[in-house]
């Protein structure tokens, strides 16, 4: 890309318009995920909404593909050349306890929502990863630890901004433009670049709730042992289990490392008496890992 290119675009943003090798560059492209390293001819690290309108716009009159990343907690295949737009600099959070509901920026993460939302007893249906982007999440679909009493994130989106491929900034709601909102809700990148998601808050006053771990190979039953414990409990009793490979190495916690662990999440909203008391037949499920003291 030629030097009157990026300085054509650095014009139009606010953000850091940055070439490969140039300060910040590194930070920008690889983000949290250090396994998968991405070379694009230049990087849009966004500040606002017109930032990714002027990239997109520029791309599609002169070529380059666009990508767009946030935290890079998403898998994704190594991009060499094309523009990448970054959205972490986008971190504006409003919260409207009046309406139960919260607006943010395209590079919000979880643990930056949760703190504004519980000053009102509220709370966004989260994943179990605080540091996770709200936008992209919730264009998965966003499944929550609070799965079971209040069902998918996407299903509360009350509308999003957008940058769509011909670089037009579009409110985008049931109403105004129902093929786009529902292509978005799960569509995620591959219909325009969301700028700004408006959703429901559900009340959240107090929380139960934490992680089991169990050595794989020594719980051979684990799967349908939990499987059966869900129906026994009330729907206020949501949970969740993954089976994790964790590396051999040194910043795993001793009792995980090198193994793989069945990690079953619980998150109550019932009172602690009641949480123990429901979650007691998995804790004598055996053998348990305890990651700290
Ligand atoms: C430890 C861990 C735990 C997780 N737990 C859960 C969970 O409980 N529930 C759940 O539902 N998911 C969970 N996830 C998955 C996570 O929600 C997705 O990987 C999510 O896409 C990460 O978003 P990001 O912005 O943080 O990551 P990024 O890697 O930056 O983005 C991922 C992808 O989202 C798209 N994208 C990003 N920003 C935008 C945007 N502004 N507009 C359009 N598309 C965009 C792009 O395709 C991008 O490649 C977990 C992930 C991890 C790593």
């Amino acid at each position: 890309m030629e030097r009157e290119d990026f300085d054509f675009l650095a014009a139009r943003c606010e953000g850091p318009v940055l070439s490969p090798g140039e300060e910040g560059d590194d930070e920008e492209r690889t983000g949290c995920n250090l396994a998968v390293r991405h070379r694009p001819e230049v990087i849009v690290s966004a500040a606002r909404a017109e930032d990714v309108a002027a990239a997109v716009t520029f791309a599609a009159a002169r070529g380059p593909p666009v990508a767009v990343r946030n935290t890079r907690h998403g898998f994704s295949v190594p991009a060499e050349g094309g523009l990448l737009v970054t959205t972490r600099r986008m971190s504006r959070v409003r919260v409207d306890p009046h309406r139960r509901s919260a607006y943010v920026a395209a590079g919000v993460r979880f643990e930056q929502l949760i703190p504004e939302a519980a000053r009102h007893g509220l709370a966004p249906l989260s994943g179990s990863a605080p540091h996770v982007g709200v936008v992209s999440c919730t264009l998965g679909g966003g499944l929550p630890l609070l799965a079971r009493s209040h069902g998918w994130a996407a299903d509360r989106v009350l509308a999003m901004d957008v940058v769509t491929a011909d670089g037009e900034q579009r409110h985008v709601s049931p109403q105004t433009e129902p093929d786009l909102y529902g292509a978005l809700l799960g569509g995620r990148d591959n219909f325009g670049i969301v700028t700004g998601m408006e959703f429901g808050l559900v009340p959240v006053v107090r929380l139960y709730g934490g992680g089991l771990f169990y050595d794989a190979e020594q719980a051979p039953g684990l799967l349908e042992a939990y499987a059966g414990w869900t129906t026994t409990v009330p729907d206020e009793m949501n949970s969740s289990v993954a089976l994790i490979p964790f590396p051999d190495d040194p910043q795993v916690p001793e009792p995980m490392r090198g193994r793989r662990v069945w990690h079953v999440r619980i998150a109550f909203t019932g009172s602690a008496e009641d949480g123990t008391r429901l979650v007691e037949p998995l804790r004598r499920f055996g053998p348990r890992l305890r990651p700290g003291p």
